[in-house]
């Protein structure tokens, strides 16, 4: 099995690049810049130098005692929520803005949902001084307040979308309209494994940074440079991607991804597009993802904002299709389940979408001797809203 992408972006029968005619030669110029600049001696140094210093990589690997035995495993938990800005999104977002300095753009656009990578992205563009226009459906900019003035403060111009359902998906077709406009001077920064070729590939290569790590630090922890299990919730599945990428071809090593189930995978209330989706074309590329018989795009539900994408990258999709990962939806009353747990049993808040992580561990049977690695993807600052709003059913005095 291969996991790679193909000549034209494919992994399996998933992934490649759909288009707009006028977008055509855009997407081609940065398809045959990204790997050569990625390998370039010039840009691993600095994108390693901002790692260590600005983000303030490598993250720990720390081992959670009391989680281990909980589950009856050796856990250790990859703390992306640790870095700069509060999650693994800024390794991206700083390596997309340093390929784009380089292939000569002048301005910067993004689209966001829950507003985490809009942050990191502003966060980049002032620490690059470039500007920034970010699109973010109305609705989400209402509902993620705190995100859209920290963007402002950073000096984004923040641009609320009001077609559709003026959520997520709605400020992506805004930002590929943007991107049609100004082809030659703008970079667009997308913040997952999704969209068209090169992307999911490019993000996926930013974000394995998390798995380069894994390896020497588990080898420290155990004396082996690989676990038994890696565990990481999916929205678009950057972070996963991370978490997996240099342990793809090893088979010794299980893949759990944790998808988020909302109310159910039963119900209309859920984000579980690889369970429950169908083969579709959305945002450039052929993915899993939830659609009406007649293709409209079913708004997705989940708890937490950055799971809730109706689609997931075309790498995870061929993960699972071709039977390498396993996917365990997790649905909204176990993720919260699972963020108290491990801020009463480890101390750490993390997350609402990591908690999705967290949540997979009681569906999940271990040896005691089994390594298992758990990626906590982001922090729980943002989330105390929603943690605070379920505080009686959480035990929260
Ligand atoms: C955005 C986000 C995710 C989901 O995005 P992926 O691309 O699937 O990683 C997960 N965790 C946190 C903390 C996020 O901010």
């Amino acid at each position: 099995m291969n996991y790679q992408p193909d000549q034209d972006g494919y992994y399996g029968e998933y992934g490649g690049s759909y288009v707009p005619e006028i977008l055509y030669k855009t997407v081609e110029n940065l398809k045959e810049a990204y790997l050569p600049i990625i390998e370039s001696e010039e840009f691993k140094q600095e994108f390693h130098l901002l790692l260590r210093d600005y983000v303030g990589r490598p993250s720990p690997l720390y081992y959670a005692r009391r989680m281990s035995e909980r589950y009856g495993c050796q856990l250790y938990l990859k703390r992306e929520d640790l870095n700069h800005t509060g999650a693994h999104k800024i390794n991206n977002s700083l390596g997309q803005i340093l390929i784009a300095k380089k292939m000569g753009k002048t301005r910067i656009i993004a689209e966001t949902g829950a507003g985490q990578h809009g942050v990191a992205t502003a966060t980049a563009c002032a620490l690059m001084d470039m500007p920034c226009t970010v699109y973010m459906g109305a609705t989400d900019v209402e509902r993620q307040r705190p995100n859209v003035e920290r963007m402002k403060m950073l000096g984004a111009e923040v641009r609320p979308v009001h077609s559709g359902n003026k959520t997520l998906k709605d400020a992506t077709n805004e930002a590929i309209r943007d991107w049609c406009c100004h082809p030659s001077d703008t970079f667009y920064i997308i913040g997952s494994t999704v969209g068209p070729h090169p992307y999911p590939d490019m993000v996926a290569r930013l974000q394995s940074v998390i798995s380069e790590e894994i390896k020497w630090q588990l080898e420290a922890h155990v004396g082996r440079d690989y676990p038994d299990c890696l565990i990481a919730c999916v929205g678009g599945g950057s972070n996963a991607a991370g978490t997996i990428y240099h342990y793809l071809d090893d088979e010794r090593v299980k893949i759990v991804l944790a998808e988020a189930g909302g109310m159910g995978i039963d119900t209309p209330h859920t984000a579980a597009s690889m369970e429950i989706g169908t083969d579709g074309i959305l945002h450039g590329s052929r993915i899993k993802l939830m659609q009406t018989d007649d293709g409209q795009i079913v708004e997705p539900y989940s708890i937490s904002a950055g799971l809730d994408y109706p689609g997931t990258g075309p790498i995870h999709c061929h993960l699972y299709a071709s039977g390498r990962a396993q996917v365990l939806a997790v649905n909204d009353d176990e993720a919260l389940a699972a963020a108290m747990e491990l801020t009463r049993t480890e101390g750490i808040i993390p997350a609402l979408e990591s908690a999705h992580a967290l949540g997979a561990l009681p569906k999940m049977r271990f040896r005691p001797d089994d390594i298992v690695v758990l990626t906590v993807s982001g922090r729980g600052d943002k989330d105390m809203q929603t943690y605070l709003k379920h505080a009686a059913s959480m035990g929260i005095k």
